[in-house]
């Protein structure tokens, strides 16, 4: 069995972190652990966390960050992410969250930081036709629906308009990844983890980008 890996994948909502990390948690048999799917599953399950979650999510505002570094903690904490690693998608959202991980993955660390560079304007756009698996994440569009109506091509789940995918929050969403969340870029650079990968154009294409640059890092560790 190959190697696992400890990968974060950071970019604007939309820039296609969902599918490209669905992809490569195939590809290298390793978690993909995206907190908003976790989120989404707490507000399913209808607990007083996943209300409060619920509210925060659909405004488009960021959950606290001692709650996300939590549920991070314990995830990590798994026997699947201790054997295989983990790809991070949507978490760290903020530098505190960011300097949480270095502690949570101590003493091996992060093997690095994928940016998936896909401008705003062109992020808007797929935001507002996405659709998503409910079950699994899968992203699909409105030009790239699954092949049976709203059931996911993966795992069968039910394929959905997220509540929060509304201009609103959208805008809301993106002017706080620049406030929030680009910061971090500049934080993990200056740790020398990160390297920048063109999010733009086809996702076979994409999804080749990212192989090469994590297929490079692990030759090399
Ligand atoms: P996502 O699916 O990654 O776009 O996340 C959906 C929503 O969940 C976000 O807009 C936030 O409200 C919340 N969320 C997900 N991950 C985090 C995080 N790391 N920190 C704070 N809020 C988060």
């Amino acid at each position: 069995m190959i190697p696992g890996a400890r990968l974060v994948l950071l970019g604007r909502q939309g820039a296609g972190k969902g599918t490209q990390c669905v992809r490569l948690s195939r590809h290298y048999v390793v978690p993909h652990i995206s907190t908003g799917d976790i989120l989404r599953a707490a507000v399913r399950e209808g607990t007083e966390f996943g209300k409060k979650a619920k509210a925060i999510m659909d405004a488009g505002d960021l959950v606290p960050d001692d709650i996300m570094v939590g549920i991070v903690d314990e995830r990590l904490d798994r026997d699947d992410t201790r054997s295989r690693g983990f790809i991070l998608d949507g978490f760290p959202r903020t530098v505190a969250q960011a300097r949480a991980l270095v502690e949570i993955t101590q003493p091996r660390g992060i093997d690095l930081v994928l940016n998936l560079e896909v401008p705003r304007e062109v992020v808007l756009a797929r935001l507002a036709s996405r659709r998503v698996c409910l079950d699994c994440g899968a992203n699909y569009s409105t030009e790239r629906p699954p092949r049976y109506g709203a059931t996911c091509d993966v795992c069968g789940g039910d394929v959905i308009q997220r509540e929060d995918d509304t201009v609103e929050a959208i805008n809301r969403r993106l002017d706080l990844y620049e406030a929030e969340t680009a910061p971090l870029i500049a934080w993990f650079d200056e740790r020398g983890l990160l390297v920048e990968v063109d999010g733009a154009g086809d996702p076979d294409a994409v999804f080749d980008r990212l192989v090469e640059v994590i297929d490079g890092i692990r030759g090399r560790g």
